[in-house]
């Protein structure tokens, strides 16, 4: 079976940006009126054609979103346990080359900050860390997985690539999703912000989520770091590498994060910035395309943002997030991955939530279902 990589082979960026940039009104009007859009339909709503049918996209966002999940918003929290890192992204304040303060947490640290997020109701977390595979070991995860097992019902982890036994082993622990996020689909560009490390191998990287389903994740979760590249293209490829793994892997089911660049150590900026507009469209567009997948927003994006966004085809969000290792339960004065934007508790997200009209679920309902 070819993977993602030789897959997306034969869809060249250049000719896909292209074909978003010619998309005209007829396009939009055709994907709009399209039960099953195809990919073809779905450049046509990334396209600057498009933008004047914003509305009428969000309301079939809406409505799917409604019809396939309900008004329920599922929480998470991020748990950061290491910031140790040997890879050199442009864009991230846990760069190996950045002098900061670095911290791993031990097993014993990282069971205490997991259970402060249980006491605050989360049941549902992500394990966090850069890529230190001498640090972050798989004894070293299994500790922590084992000691985490009894208070989440749901486990995803958000770390490095690894092998398909690797991963199996997780699931075998009780991990249940996997987080990879390929930050950019356009190679000659990924090659340009992953200058060293593991990370600058991009087909290793763009074929992780395949590994991830062989070996039995339940949950794969892909992301386009926004603002590195034209999100019209970006969004693209993301809906071809969901579709690909729905087709390859239909026991997963795939979830698709929206992390737009925030400042970080080592003062990087967006070079292609993108509007709340535009990520309102890639939001709809990719609900159209992708009715059953999971969407998640974090705490990077602004409290009004994050809830304007709710009923839009959001299904999981973040809240009361730290992206310091040990930051829940301490001053560690170790490096934040990145600025949170939004510092509201999650007691106050969830009221939030419920005053729109929607269910704020801390357990994973589908886990909980499977058991
Ligand atoms: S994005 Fe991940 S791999 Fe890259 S420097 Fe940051 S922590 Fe390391």
């Amino acid at each position: 079976m070819p993977s993602f990589y030789d897959y997306s082979k034969q869809f060249a960026w250049d000719g896909i940006e292209k074909q978003i940039r010619q998309a005209r009104q007829a396009d939009v009007e055709k994907a709009l009126s399209a039960d099953h859009p195809t990919m073809a339909d779905f450049a046509a709503l990334v396209s600057p054609a498009a933008e004047p049918f914003l509305e009428q996209m969000a309301q079939r966002a809406h409505g799917l979103t409604e019809q396939r999940f309900g008004r329920v918003i599922s929480l998470f929290a991020p748990l950061y346990l290491s910031n140790v890192c040997t890879n050199r992204c442009v864009y991230c304040g846990f760069n190996a080359g950045n002098i900061v303060d670095r911290l791993t947490l031990s097993p014993e640290e990282a069971a205490q900050e997991a259970h402060y997020l249980y006491q605050e109701g989360f049941r549902h977390i992500l394990l966090v860390a850069g890529e230190a595979p001498k640090i972050v070991t798989p004894s070293y995860l299994a500790d922590v997985i084992k000691r985490l097992r009894p208070e989440f019902s749901s486990i995803s982890i958000e770390l490095f690539p690894m092998e398909t036994l690797a991963y199996k082993a997780l699931v075998d622990a009780g991990v249940d999703g996997l987080v990879i996020f390929q930050e950019t689909y356009n190679e000659k560009l990924y090659a340009k912000v992953h200058p060293a490390g593991y990370k600058s191998n991009f087909k290793w990287r763009l074929e992780t989520p395949d590994r991830g389903g062989a070996a039995g994740m339940r949950r794969i979760g892909l992301g386009a770091l926004l603002g590195l590249s034209d999100w019209r293209v970006e969004g693209f490829f993301l809906a071809l590498h969901a579709q690909y793994l729905l087709r390859h892997y239909w026991r997963s089911q795939v979830t698709i994060s929206f992390p737009r660049l925030q400042p970080a150590t080592g003062g990087f900026h967006a070079p292609y910035p993108v509007s709340d507009a535009h990520m309102v469209q890639l939001l709809a567009a990719l609900r159209m395309f992708l009715p059953d997948a999971g969407m998640i927003l974090s705490t990077r994006e602004k409290p009004e943002f994050r809830d304007a966004l709710i009923p839009l085809g959001i299904t999981i969000m973040s809240a009361g997030s730290k992206t310091d290792p040990g930051g829940y339960t301490r001053e560690s004065g170790a490096e934040a991955q990145f600025e949170i934007a939004d510092h509201r508790s999650p007691e106050v997200v969830a009221d939030i939530i419920r005053q729109k009209g929607f269910e704020a679920v801390w357990k994973d309902w589908d886990a909980a279902f499977l058991q």
